[in-house]
């Protein structure tokens, strides 16, 4: 057993997980999901934006994409154990912090009353090791989301039209995770669901074309995060209680 305090081994009861494309979750988190899943936690994802513009097919048509890429995150989903996703209809590589999408993240908090939510870093920006910049779209996705969480989720006067009109009441998130590909401190034990975070990236065919590379890429990482606790494979978050 992992004697590393940053060891997670408590199940939340329920979990939403909110990112701007569909296979962003399935990457950073798809572990923890089917771990927390099989362990009789209600999880949801919702996806923020089309996620209909990330193909090197010059053929490739928005439109056609977007369905193709809502049914491969249903799929992966499905493998995980999730029981809905939500998709709302923001423009691939426009995804703004604005007050709408604010709202929109609010509104699903307040509907699933998630005690966890999981989302990416905003504060990660660019990695100069890795050679890669930081998507907008998940800036903007883990910023808006934090706004959502707090305060606007928790206050009935942030939104009233949601308390007022839809009859959704404020809600308190207790557990924020992050994922942060460079720094966590907090480790789940996805040694027995790893083979099923490698299924559902599969499903995402469209996006992910050189599955054996992405997987041998996974394994690496899961393996180097899961010798920090002493376990075979792990994810990696940073986790905010929020007092
Ligand atoms: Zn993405």
């Amino acid at each position: 057993m992992a004697q590393n305090p940053a060891y997670q081994t408590e199940v939340p009861k329920i979990v939403l997980g909110v990112a701007a494309h569909p296979d962003d979750l399935d990457f950073g988190a798809a572990g923890t999901i089917a771990y927390w899943a099989s362990r009789g936690a209600r999880v949801y994802y919702l996806i923020l934006t089309n996620g209909n513009k990330g193909s090197e097919d010059l053929s490739a048509k928005p439109e056609d994409l977007t369905e193709l890429r809502r049914n491969e995150q249903r799929a992966a989903a499905k493998i995980l154990g999730v029981a809905d996703v939500f998709f709302c209809d923001y423009e691939d590589g426009c995804l703004m912090v604005s007050m709408d999408v604010k709202r929109d993240i609010a509104r699903v908090i307040r509907k699933v009353r998630p005690d966890t939510v999981i989302t990416m870093d905003p504060g990660m920006l660019y990695d100069v090791e890795r050679g890669f910049i930081n998507h907008p779209d998940h800036r903007a996705a883990g910023q808006a989301t934090l706004d959502a969480l707090y305060p606007l989720a928790r206050d009935h006067m942030s939104f009233p039209e949601l308390f007022h009109n839809e009859g959704l009441a404020p809600h308190k998130v207790a557990t924020v995770l992050l994922t942060n590909f460079q720094q966590q401190n907090c480790y789940i034990d996805i040694s027995d669901t790893f083979d099923k975070k490698i299924q559902a990236l599969a499903a995402h065919a469209s996006q992910i074309p050189g599955l054996p590379t992405v997987e041998q890429m996974m394994r690496d990482f899961a393996g180097r995060l899961g010798q920090d606790v002493g376990v075979r494979y792990a994810e990696g978050f940073i986790r905010i209680d929020i007092h």
